[in-house]
């Protein structure tokens, strides 16, 4: 018998890497979700990988919106004038 190492990282689970990086990136349906999320509460593994996915693309997404934030978004928004509107792009058709 092998010690359990539940401190210990390692690769997730195969079977849950899809639906942990679905759910890390918001991209997951609500199954897989809710699949990723159960299965982390029971597995320290995929639960650190999910941790740190998440992480590592809040990092990102940070960073990306920074420099849009800092040129280009800000310049365009200013430029078209669509600042006045904050908080709905979506209603450009
Ligand atoms: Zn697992």
């Amino acid at each position: 018998m092998r010690p359990l190492h539940h401190d210990e990282p390692g690769p997730p689970c195969k079977h849950m890497e899809g639906h942990l990086q679905r759910t890390a990136d918001g991209s997951a349906g609500m199954f897989s979700r809710w699949y990723a999320l159960a299965h982390s509460a029971g597995c320290p593994r995929c639960a650190t990988f999910l941790d740190r996915l998440r992480e590592t693309l809040g990092r990102l997404r940070r960073m990306k919106a920074d420099t849009t934030t800092d040129d280009q978004g800000a310049l365009t928004r200013l430029a078209s004038g669509s600042w006045r509107e904050a908080g709905s792009p979506r209603d450009e058709r």
